[in-house]
């Protein structure tokens, strides 16, 4: 009869040398093989450092060892390989139909938890009975059919096994540092101690209450107990908490304390309640303190540029026709091959433009996808070739070897090596698996394309590379797992808030709670009580660790809503004394690194302080915030001034004078994007056509309104419809880019707003008497207006009228346009805004010497009828009885409208010098009309004050 045997320790001794000495001399004495089972990676390195010639290893493992004693052939799979297996079911069950993919994995977590509880599948007696069929055709699919095992069914085979074949263990086993077992590793510990096998548990603090239930059901197991000695070892002799605003601050504040120690770094150790959320956090602040941690930094493959573009590959659309829908392909292949800055920039233009990039390495790895037709289902196996040879046709590994000799830069040099890490772990990774599937005969193993792509994720998701060592002597990171492992002086533990400590814990899938009270569960169930005993025991242990502890938490920036610590703080909260926040931190009269002190200094410059000895770098970062918070942008040098402009530029100018110089002077382009809608530039041009096409071909320039008979009136409307719908073809054609349904909608829309217009036109000129006698006298018409400035100066402006209509006595001009149109005169006038219907109505005057102006007016194909408060009158056209049906609420009349008096009424002469004069050199950003849609917006940065400033600047 072997010896059995739970030892009542402590959690300093975990793993101490002197047990693994002992039980390497037991192994030599005895000659038997000894396994050592340890909770974590950690602690197994620790093992084999302090001990070797010791077999360290996990539950798992011992698992294995036993089933490969059995010398049954299996393929380990993991929990995603179960989740696509229940998919599979599903989507069979549902014929080709849609089904839940959520639906699939609380099921398939459901059977996890099951095996967890170590249960087999009849033994789970609370009900989900519709469900058993379908746990059991996964059973069959895997253990019977194929030799597949899940992580929870390889150890219930194992034990299975064991039980009923003690022979397959051969050695002893002793466990060190866990103070609870779950049910499954209950069920392995029973075949062991059913096999016979030497079998020694130390057990760290028994007196916790966890590790009490633990020592029981070891003991009705049948285990013998052996108390070393029990003293009081606790060690910690001071305890204190800190809040933080936030969890950088929270950082900041303990590395702080560890630079001001007089202490090296590991003395020092910190555990993360939340260390999902902290770690990245962590190692940021750590490297700006110069902070050296024995962490080694490391990078998911999740991360990598070979993931991004396998995942589009394996979804790429079979319609990705046009240059704008493989540009996503392109852009992922630049980033996969390091392509940046300037000849990124360069082949995507050239890209758009032309469908090449005038690189042959791209130009091949875009051609080796687009011939790469993945199917839609197909076996395992098919796809890893696929895959593989995708793989070896890149080139990419070769690619990266050469661009890591050549690179110059440490930063490029990492992120190649992390390219060429993720793609030589992918090429093994995809040939073991063939080759497994391959020799356990698993040949015809059929699996979707998306079932097959989230194994990739998955694959790659939990694959960490590591990218920074970590230093030996700096400061220790631990989880609550491994925190004995802490020699040190002071430990802190972060981010103890309620909600992260203790954690909620809940059961996957459909497995309840008080299921576990009435399953046949003998030792181990994860119940609520369970988990409250070991959070408790993970706390408690930090006494018997660390001569100091220091709890820290996040209290937030809401002095009337703080984040709350952890329930567990509550008898040490009271000691709070000091909070870490930036604003006490910028506060500290001493900077601990260069880096600091620079935040510090632009901290303080930011808030209208003045700083001597700036560092040339913040001074010059500095003194560019202060040019920008000015927006003048003024040149040195006056452009040579043009006599003749026109019109537009005037008012463009005087929207915005930056935006002015961006297009007109410096001419720089807007960033090139995807067509979403069509230009209301292309839009402005095709009504326009339309328009002079209708008039100019139906010969209706000079005809008096009152000729045209209704026959024709009724013919026009349909051949405006016929004009707009040719000339569409040609718009259709440039935006090929926008989908079908996209271009029909738009067409209906404006086909629409043409035939309101027709109508429009209609009443207010073809069918209205009072104007019956008047005539479209030209369409486009050039016209100039020379200009004495104030200055002396004469400059000329000049302009297109859209249309000009006349009588004997006198004319009106009209501009049509596509967007709303509105006029304030008292406002828009005066400030330059609006200009062309003033000025154009002098320079028409100028040309019809004999006629006076009526008024003038935008036509707004939106709201074509409308002609009030978008057009300029003379008073006796303004009202009742209006010959142009202008409202009464028109406010914009004047008696001077198109003679020059009309300028010097409004001190136009006198802004459209400084308007002129300011386009030859001044660029500010002080504008006049912002607008939300202007692309030069991120390099403006236009602040409100500016825009507030722009607003009144002219007056
Ligand atoms: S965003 Fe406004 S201020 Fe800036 S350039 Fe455009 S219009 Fe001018």
């Amino acid at each position: 009869m072997a010896e059995q045997v739970v030892y009542e320790s402590t959690v300093k001794e975990i793993a101490n040398r002197k047990r693994l000495t002992h039980w390497f001399q037991w192994q030599q004495m005895t000659g038997t093989p000894l396994y050592y089972i340890l909770p974590s990676a950690k602690w197994l390195s620790l093992g084999r450092k302090r001990q070797p010639g010791i077999r360290y290893i996990t539950f798992d493992d011992l698992a294995e060892l036993i089933l490969d004693e059995t010398k049954e052939s299996y393929v380990a799979i993991g929990e995603e390989d179960r989740h696509l297996f229940f998919q599979q079911f599903l989507e069979e069950d549902a014929l080709g139909g849609t089904h839940d993919r959520h639906q699939a994995k609380a099921y398939a977590d459901t059977y996890g938890q099951i095996k967890r509880l170590g249960l087999e599948v009849e033994e789970y007696t609370a009900g989900l009975e519709s469900l058993k069929p379908l746990f059991k055709r996964y059973e069959q699919a895997t253990v019977n059919e194929n030799r597949l095992l899940d992580p929870e069914q390889k150890i219930l085979v194992a034990a299975n096994r064991l039980s009923k074949r003690p022979s397959l263990m051969t050695g002893a086993v002793v466990v060190d540092g866990f103070y609870d077992f779950s049910p499954l590793q209950y069920r392995l510990i029973t075949a062991l101690k059913k096999a016979d096998a030497p079998f020694h548990v130390y057990l760290p603090q028994a007196t916790f209450a966890i590790a009490k239930q633990t020592l029981n059901d070891l003991l009705s197991l049948g285990f013998e107990q052996k108390t070393v000695h029990h003293r009081n070892d606790l060690m910690t002799e001071s305890i204190s908490v800190k809040a933080a605003s936030t969890t950088e601050e929270q950082y900041y504040g303990l590395m702080q304390d560890i630079i001001l120690s007089e202490k090296p770094y590991d003395a020092f150790g910190i555990v993360l309640a939340d260390e999902k959320a902290d770690e990245a956090v962590l190692f940021r602040v750590a490297k700006f303190l110069g902070v050296p941690l024995q962490r080694s930094k490391r990078r998911s493959a999740r991360d990598s540029a070979i993931l991004h573009w396998l995942d589009y590959v394996l979804r790429m659309p079979s319609r990705a026709a046009t240059s704008w829908e493989q540009l996503p392909l392109l852009e992922l292949i630049m980033k996969l091959t390091f392509k940046s800055g300037a000849s990124f920039a360069l082949a995507k233009k050239s890209f758009l433009a032309t469908g090449d990039v005038a690189d042959e390495g791209i130009e091949r790895l875009i051609e080796l996808v687009r011939g790469n037709v993945w199917r839609k289902r197909d076996t395992f196996l098919a796809y890893l070739h696929q895959l593989e040879r995708l793989l070896d046709d890149s080139e990419l590994s070769s690619l990266y070897e050469q661009r890591m000799r050549e690179s110059h830069e440490t930063w490029r040099a990492q992120e190649i090596a992390f390219e060429l890490h993720v793609m030589t772990y992918l090429k093994s990774l995809v040939q073991e698996k063939r080759q497994e599937l391959e020799e356990k005969g698993l040949m015809a193993f059929t699996i979707r394309l998306d079932l097959f792509r989230e194994w990739l994720h998955y694959q790659l998701e939990r694959k960490k590379f590591t990218i920074e060592k970590g230093r030996e002597r700096g400061v220790s990171i631990h989880t609550w797992r491994d925190v004995p492992l802490f020699q040190g002086d002071k430990l802190y533990v972060t981010s103890m808030n309620e909600g992260t400590f203790p954690a909620p814990h809940s059961l996957q899938g459909y497995v309840q709670e008080r299921d576990l009270y009435s399953l046949p569960i003998p030792y181990g169930a994860p119940t609520q009580h369970v988990f409250k005993m070991k959070q408790e025991a993970y706390f408690d242990q930090l006494f018997y660790i660390a001569p100091e502890i220091v709890f820290s938490y996040i209290k937030g920036m809401n002095p009337n809503e703080p984040f709350l610590p952890s329930p567990f703080l509550d008898r040490y909260v009271a000691t709070e004394t000091y909070e870490w926040t930036f604003e006490k931190r910028m506060e500290a009269p001493f900077a601990l690194t260069v880096g600091e002190q620079q935040e510090k200094a632009a901290h303080f410059l930011g808030k209208g302080y003045v700083i001597n000895g700036l560092s040339p770098e913040i001074e010059r970062i500095h003194q560019h915030v202060e040019r920008l918070k000015t927006g003048e942008e003024a040149l040195s040098e006056p452009l040579s001034a043009q006599h003749t402009l026109s019109v537009t530029a005037l008012e463009q100018y005087a929207r915005c004078p930056f935006r002015f110089g961006m297009e007109r002077i410096f001419a720089v382009k807007e960033p090139m994007k995807k067509d979403v809608r069509v230009s209301p530039l292309d839009l402005g041009h095709l009504i326009h056509q339309v328009i002079q096409h209708i008039y100019e071909e139906e010969d209706l320039i000079g005809q008096p309104f009152h000729r045209l008979s209704e026959t024709d009136k009724g013919r026009i409307g349909q051949k405006v419809e016929s004009v707009f719908l040719t000339l569409w073809e040609e718009v259709e054609q440039r935006y090929l880019s926008l989908s079908r349904l996209e271009l029909e909608l738009i067409k209906r829309e404006w086909l629409k707003r043409l035939r309101k217009w027709w109508e429009a036109e209609r009443k207010h000129f073809w069918d209205h008497e009072p104007v019956k006698e008047m005539a479209i006298y030209s369409l486009e018409r050039s016209v100039s207006l020379p200009i004495r400035l104030p200055s002396g100066t004469t400059i000329t402006l000049t302009g297109k009228v859209d249309r000009i209509d006349v009588d004997h006595e006198g004319f009106t001009i009209y501009d049509y346009k596509t967007g709303q149109a509105h006029l304030k005169m008292e406002e828009d006038v005066p400030s330059g805004l609006k200009l062309q219907l003033p000025l154009y109505m002098i320079a028409a005057g100028q040309q019809l010497k004999e006629k006076k102006a009526y008024g003038a007016s935008y036509i707004s194909l939106k709201e074509p009828e409308k002609r009030a408060n978008n057009g300029l009158w003379k008073p006796e056209h303004v009202g009742k009885g209006s010959r142009f049906r202008v409202s009464a609420f028109c406010k914009n009349r004047h008696e001077q409208l198109g003679t020059i008096d009309f300028l010097h009424a409004f001190n136009l002469d006198e802004r459209i010098e400084q308007l002129w004069q300011g386009m030859h050199e001044d660029f500010s950003v002080m504008p006049l009309d912002c607008s939300k849609s202007c692309p030069y917006h991120a390099v403006c940065r236009v602040t409100p004050e500016q825009r507030e400033e722009g607003e009144t600047s002219w007056q």
